[in-house]
């Protein structure tokens, strides 16, 4: 093994059934006055916004409940000058992972404007001025990450940024499962399999180490234990726990280690054509497997294992195609759309040559495991998975 190096967040994490009740101590041990939550409006409909209320009281001094997908900049800048009337000390993002890159791009906006100067974190001992924190209601796994993306809606073609901060990785983050019992079981599967393609993406990163290698094959035997039952069933809270240990990890892994392909050609997708990113995840996963196998069979295969695949005699490479093949099967057995025509979007296929060129520019797909030299292998994947 050659060596490592990553950097790890000071956060709470608190996954237990019921967790939310908690949230109103962990605030007051915290020390927050003024509360700000965003939030999209399933979650408002479901009654979670309601528990919130009721747990924090007058300390939520606001809610957003109209955040859309993506991360859009003029959402932003709408809840920013929200906030600074309000004088808000820290964001709450209830929901998947749009909510929480909203709180996670609020919260360092803040920051900022409060102090007239970049909110970058100079150290990873940074402490953020404005705090975040995570109620997840999907797999997605933002809550345990220091990143967010944010869709520059005034480009043409809108265009979505990733940015890195160990300021902007949430304080406290509460896992209860109970609050996916009625995520749809198309959101279910779709996020289910943004989590799988996390820990995938993780075991052959250019930056893995020992610890998000071990959350990732963990990872992967929850989410294959969770992921089908939770979607057959949504009220099922055996698996939803399951399946929510599996995206913790997931988001563990993911949160100390760069991503490849898969992940920066989702990102185009979801930014550029507006593809959901979990509906990105479930088309492109199989074709990114597929790609990188030559190179990064040998780290997958921990993952063909917890994916309860027997290897028997195959070769890696045969035994990940195996992987990719069971992926795509999951994929289908969960309704989800398997070919980017599918998608439901205003993509053409002559669109295509395009989003090679915008991905082969995109950093994370630069640090994918195996190199890619030009936009044509990208655009041949694409073609795959049109
Ligand atoms: P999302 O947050 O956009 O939510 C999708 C839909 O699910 C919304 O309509 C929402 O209202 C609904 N929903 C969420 N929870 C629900 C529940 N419990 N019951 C009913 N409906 C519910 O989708 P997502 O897939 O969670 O997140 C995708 C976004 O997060 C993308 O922008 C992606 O780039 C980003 N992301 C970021 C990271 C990171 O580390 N920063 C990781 C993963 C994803």
């Amino acid at each position: 093994m050659s060596g490592f190096r990553y950097v790890s967040y000071a956060q709470e994490v608190v996954f237990a059934s019921g967790a939310l009740a908690r949230l109103g101590e962990a605030v007051e041990r915290f020390g927050w006055q003024r509360l700000i939550l965003c939030t999209s409006h399933s979650l408002q409909e479901n009654g979670c916004v309601d528990r919130v209320k009721s747990d924090l009281g007058d300390r939520l001094a606001a809610v957003f409940d109209r955040v859309q997908p993506h991360v859009q900049d003029v959402q932003v800048e709408e809840m920013l000058a929200l906030a600074m009337e309000l004088e808000i000390e820290a964001v709450i993002g209830l929901g998947g992972g749009s909510p929480i890159g909203m709180a996670k791009a609020v919260a360092s906006a803040l920051e900022e404007k409060r102090t007239g100067r970049p909110a970058r974190a100079a150290s990873p001992n940074d402490q953020p001025l404005v705090p975040v924190i995570a109620i997840p209601t999907t797999y997605a796994g933002s809550e345990m990450t220091a990143v967010y993306g944010i869709t520059h809606t005034r480009e043409n073609p809108p265009r979505k940024v990733t940015v890195n901060d160990p300021k902007i990785a949430p304080k406290l983050v509460i896992y209860d499962p109970e609050l996916t019992l009625h995520l749809p079981p198309e959101l279910t599967a779709a996020t289910g399999i943004n989590a799988l393609a996390h820990c995938i993406e993780a075991l052959y990163s250019i930056t893995r180490h020992p610890a998000s290698t071990a959350a990732a094959i963990w990872g992967v035997h929850h989410i294959n234990d969770g992921l089908l039952a939770s979607f057959q069933n949504g009220q099922n809270l055996e698996a939803r726990t399951e399946m929510f240990a599996g995206a913790h990890l997931a988001g563990l892994s993911l949160a100390s280690v760069a991503m490849g392909l898969h992940h920066g050609l989702c990102h185009v997708l979801g930014g550029t054509a507006n593809v959901a990113h979990g509906i990105a995840n479930s088309i492109i996963l199989p074709h990114a497997i597929r790609f990188n196998a030559d190179v990064t069979a040998t780290q997958l295969l921990p993952a063909v294992e917890a994916m309860g695949i027997s290897i028997g005699d195959m070769t890696p490479v045969m035994a990940v195609e195996a992987l990719a093949q069971q992926i795509a099967g999951l994929v289908h057995e969960m309704k989800l759309p398997g070919r980017l025509r599918d998608a439901g979007i205003a993509l053409k296929e002559s669109d295509l040559p395009r989003l090679a060129k915008l991905a082969f520019q995109n950093r994370t797909v630069q640090n994918n495991p195996k190199p890619i030299a030009e936009p044509a292998q990208i655009e041949a994947l694409l073609r795959a998975a049109w």
